[in-house]
């Protein structure tokens, strides 16, 4: 498996905004392709 992008591993991804016509809008990585949901829980944590 590829190594992810230094500056991915340590959480800091370079998040990009996509939308496609079916789905809501969304962010990804334009690095490692992570996607990051657009509506977190409130509980969650950040990186
Ligand atoms: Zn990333």
């Amino acid at each position: 498996m590829a190594a992810r992008p230094l500056r991915c591993r340590f959480g800091m991804h370079k998040w990009v905004l996509r939308h496609e016509p079916e789905t809501e809008a969304y962010h990804e990585c334009a690095r490692c392709l992570k996607v990051r949901s657009p509506y977190p829980s409130p509980l969650a944590t950040y990186e």
